[in-house]
């Protein structure tokens, strides 16, 4: 029988997943993500978990598709400079080709399951598809016309990056001020729920208090506002107004026919997606695409990753056809 592999690299797992030809997922396995070694040591772990999938890809596997943290360099198919994974340079495309023999597909993660929400997703059928992840960072992927916008170097649609606060407050992992990621990322809610603590005048609830102490997390702050605390409910009602003005931000760019919410974030908090679905409407200039939460759930980059591997997109097989 023959296979294709999709693989999606974050920044504290690696997912592996063995499917057929037909796109189904068969077997999936998942490991922790290299945080030090060679730049060869993220491709020899994938390698490694491949050969547990099935025992002989070199005969069995026809191609596999990789979606990762980024940034990339797409012409080569290596991570560089990832922000997230202290091993910040490391090479994918070239080893894993040399120890399998099999093509190699790379791109960026929220690529991969535009990729896939349009190729098998909630967007099949349809030409402009656009995803958008809230998780511990914020990210997108688009498949306008048809076509699987990349990038000079593959790190197309940086919009975790885009302003929506100029009050000087909110400070995003990057260093910029007011970015989308910077205030409801994952990673940075905790950071955000402080800064509203400080200027809170109303009552002090208990997520009011942690928020103060700069601990709460994310799941704690949606926990507490599903127990009616009045603090919690102020902060996800400012989330909420954050997330429909960045997704509101994509719309404008992108005119897609539908935007397809994913990451834990939003896989965990349905509520989250649409409470941004009412929101959206008031910050959008463009006729409003559907807004769904993604069908392909946590399995989004995987089956993304196996769609770059199955159905490659033309521009994709030319940028890295060596
Ligand atoms: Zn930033």
């Amino acid at each position: 029988m023959k296979y294709v592999v999709g693989v999606d690299v974050g920044a504290t797992k690696i997912r592996v997943g063995l499917f057929t030809l037909s796109g189904e997922l068969l077997r999936a396995t998942t490991t922790s993500t290299p945080q030090e070694g060679s730049d060869t040591v993220v491709a020899g772990l994938i390698v490694s978990k491949i050969f547990e999938l099935t025992p002989d890809p070199r005969r069995d596997v026809v191609a596999v598709g990789v979606g990762t943290v980024g940034p990339i360099d797409i012409r080569r198919g290596d991570v560089v400079g990832a922000p997230n994974v202290k091993l910040r340079n490391f090479k994918l495309k070239a080893p894993i080709e040399e120890a399998l023999r099999v093509r190699t597909y790379v791109v960026n993660d929220c690529v991969a399951a535009a990729w896939g929400e349009y190729t098998v997703g909630a967007g099949r059928g349809l030409s402009n598809v656009v995803y958008v992840t809230l998780s511990t960072g914020i990210g997108c992927g688009a498949v306008i016309e048809d076509h699987l916008l990349l990038g000079k170097d593959g790190n197309a649609h940086e919009v975790g990056h885009i302003v929506l606060d100029y009050s000087g407050r909110f400070t995003c992992g990057c260093g910029g001020l007011g970015h989308w990621e910077g205030i409801a990322s994952g990673a940075n809610i905790p950071k955000t729920a402080a800064v509203l603590a400080r200027e809170w005048r109303g009552p002090e609830t208990e997520a009011y208090g942690r928020a103060l102490e700069g601990s709460i997390t994310p799941e704690e702050v949606f926990d507490y506002q599903s127990r009616a605390d009045a603090f919690a409910d102020y902060l996800v009602n400012f989330l909420a107004e954050v997330n429909a003005a960045g997704v509101a931000s994509v719309v404008n760019v992108y005119d897609p026919e539908l935007l397809s919410l994913g990451g834990s974030i939003a896989l965990r908090n349905p509520k989250m997606v649409e409470s941004i679905a009412k929101k959206v409407r008031k910050y959008v200039v463009n006729r409003l695409p559907e807004l769904v939460l993604t069908p392909l759930g946590e399995n989004a980059v995987l089956v993304g990753a196996s769609m770059i591997a199955l159905n490659t997109p033309p521009n994709l097989v030319k940028l890295q056809k060596g």
